[in-house]
């Protein structure tokens, strides 16, 4: 029997652009970038909602410092997202579990009806953006987010220049052909590092064929991010970065980046 879609199609209808943040690989700097880009969109006047499905590692409430946050409910028993500004809401797996290092082991039917919830049962009022952070992998989660949204899932894929996150790159991106997805493009992050002293810039992975596989997929890098220690240090201490992390190359290449990304949606329509 088909699933009845009406609820989930109301629920992604008050929402106006969905952006679907995923990587090949951990560890790329895939939440720091979906956290950062949901509070640099809620800093511009926009109503945000960031929704971090990475079951087996959410990391949202540890960036935005939300790590104590539970969810609450509603008296006719939807869920509400927790607000870490009132045009920021959030709402993360993390939030959910009782003890902070307890494992979620879930299946995938588990998960995909978890995500529905996670549209169809929340309060998330009429929102501008919603952030979907994706684990790792182009499995069942930014699978079901694609479904769900189909073509009005805007991706962006978060790589660094290692050959070996490439190979990654190069699977990400042709799920997005193949899904039909709205590839807004790809984060080069820990790109390369400034020295504080002399300016001197080292790509210290090297320099991947990123630019080459951009072409064969007719898509573009949104910034090159370089690697810098207060990016992981605010991160730690659960500051958004591009709120404390001052006018350092990072900040600047981020906020470049995320003016771009912004003014791609705001043009579309
Ligand atoms: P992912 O979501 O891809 O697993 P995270 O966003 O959790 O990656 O980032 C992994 C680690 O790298 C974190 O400690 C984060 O603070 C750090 N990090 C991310 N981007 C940068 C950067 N540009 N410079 C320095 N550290 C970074």
């Amino acid at each position: 029997m088909l699933q009845d879609n009406t609820a989930l199609n109301n629920a992604l209808g008050k929402i106006k652009h969905k952006i679907l943040v995923f990587s090949g690989k951990g560890g790329v700097g895939k939440s720091s970038i979906a956290a950062n880009l949901g509070v640099y969109l809620a800093l511009q006047g926009h109503k945000v909602g960031i929704l971090d499905i990475d079951f087996h590692g959410p990391s949202i409430p540890k960036i935005l410092g939300m790590e104590n946050s539970q969810i609450k409910g509603t008296e006719d028993g939807l869920l509400l997202p927790v607000q870490k500004t009132p045009s920021l809401s959030v709402l993360s797996v993390g939030f959910m579990l009782g003890e902070q290092d307890m494992p979620i082991i879930w299946r995938g039917p588990k998960k995909i009806g978890a995500i529905r919830e996670f549209i169809e049962h929340v309060e998330w009022g009429t929102l501008d953006y919603l952030v979907i952070d994706s684990p790792p992998g182009t499995g069942d989660e930014p699978l079901t987010i694609a479904q769900f949204c189909g073509k009005e899932t805007n991706a962006i894929v978060v790589t660094t220049p290692q050959e070996v996150a490439l190979s990654d790159v190069r699977k990400s991106l042709s799920f997005c052909n193949e899904l039909q997805l709205n590839l807004l493009g790809v984060v080069e992050n820990m790109s390369y590092f400034v020295c504080p002293h002399c300016n001197e810039k080292t790509e210290i992975f090297g320099r991947g064929k990123i630019d080459e596989m951009i072409k064969t997929f007719k898509t573009e890098i949104l910034g090159r991010i370089p690697i810098e220690p207060s990016v992981a240090a605010l991160s730690d201490d659960g500051e958004p970065f591009i709120l404390k992390g001052g006018k350092t190359p990072a900040a600047e290449a981020m906020e470049k980046m995320f003016e771009k990304i912004e003014s791609k949606l705001e043009n579309k329509n």
